[in-house]
């Protein structure tokens, strides 16, 4: 056989290479809307989705918004409002949920991408982007951006295909949305699955977001979390979160969340220290309800290290670990946990 020859990729492919690495499924596209959201400052994010996602997903937030201008230019390719202009931009410690660029580009290439946007003037703009085609106009909206995508993967039967279902799917991005809403408890979240609301917070703090996300019975047998130390030589690291009462407990670790700087992360290492945070007051086989959020010092957190940005790299993690811990077994042992409990019941 002869050698092959090697060529450079055209512009095109190289960009549905990309979209397909990060628009996988339909909760990848929640994500990146629910970062741009938060990104933008908004204090109310209302979801709505139809079918498994790949009919309709919309996430409207009342963030900053933006101008026409910017809006034109948000949809390119690695354009970003995040970082600083400059060469070898150094990431470690950047705090805003997004910083490469590409998220609406690569939902528009594999879907229909709608922006409705007002950044607080006159008139608003509403950006549609269908098989590559781009139109704009004005349009009227208060202050805030809405993002409507339709016709996920229509030309990729593949992806489709690949997909696990209605259920499957909703519960993924049902999921995604509470470990958000659990992360930012400040933000009121809002989740409508087919016209049916099956989620709701009101931004009123961690206790309200697990009421929003379980029920009152679970919010009630909870106690907050607010520890804070030093790690990494002089740095400051602060733990606040919710858990609750070792007599609410779940087959699996899914319902302990984690996150780093109000970013919901897939983080075992963290997870185990808040599960070790209960010591021997949960059997072994059994798993705590908790959700903790931390933020090291700037220097230590590293957020590019996954595609999908679900984990971080955190230097000094061993330090954060016991840390947790001690911040979760802190809670537990200042709570009158009996007493709340037979108030309870
Ligand atoms: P990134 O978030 O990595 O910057 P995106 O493609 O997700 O990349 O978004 C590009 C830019 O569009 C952002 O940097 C931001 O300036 C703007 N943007 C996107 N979504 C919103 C939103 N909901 N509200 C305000 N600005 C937004
Ligand atoms: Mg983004």
């Amino acid at each position: 056989m002869s050698a092959p020859t090697i060529h450079r990729l055209d512009e095109a492919t190289v960009a549905r290479i990309a979209a397909g690495e990060v628009i996988t499924r339909p909760a990848r596209v929640v994500a990146e809307l629910l970062d741009n959201a938060l990104d933008a400052g908004a204090g109310r994010i209302d979801v709505t989705v139809d079918g498994d996602g790949t009919e309709r997903i919309r996430v409207a937030d009342d963030g900053c918004g933006l101008s026409q201008a910017d809006a034109e230019r948000a949809i390119e390719r690695h354009a970003t409002s995040k970082l600083p202009t400059g060469t070898d931009t150094d990431l470690t410690g950047v705090s805003t949920l997004g910083f490469r660029g590409e998220a609406l580009a690569a939902i528009a290439d594999c879907a229909t991408l709608e922006l409705v946007t007002n950044n607080g003037e006159a008139v608003g703009t509403e950006l549609r982007v269908e098989d590559g085609d781009l139109s704009v106009r004005n349009a009227g909206r208060p202050q805030g951006t809405t993002v409507t995508v339709t016709d996920l993967f229509a030309d990729r039967p593949a992806r489709r295909e690949s997909l696990a279902g209605q259920a499957a799917e909703f519960g993924r991005i049902s999921e995604l949305v509470a470990r958000y809403a659990l992360a930012r408890p400040e933000v009121r979240f809002s989740l409508t699955h087919n016209g049916n609301e099956t989620l709701s917070t009101s931004g009123g703090g961690f206790q309200d977001a697990l009421l929003g996300v379980y029920n009152a019975e679970t919010a009630s047998r909870a106690t907050t979390i607010e520890h804070a130390t030093t790690v990494d030589g002089d740095g400051r690291l602060s733990v606040r979160g919710i858990c609750c009462y070792p007599s609410v407990t779940r087959s699996t670790r899914d319902h302990v969340r984690v996150s780093v700087n109000g970013r919901p992360v897939t983080d075992s290492g963290l997870r185990r220290a808040v599960v070790a945070g209960y010591g021997s007051l949960i059997a072994g086989t059994r798993y705590p309800v908790a959700a903790i959020d931390i933020a090291p010092p700037a220097r230590t957190v590293d957020p590019n290290i996954h595609p999908a940005k679900q984990e971080v790299g955190l230097t000094a993690r061993e330090e954060i670990e016991e840390s947790v811990e001690t911040a979760v077994s802190k809670a537990l042992t200042t709570a009158d946990i009996r007493r709340t409990e037979d108030a309870a019941t």
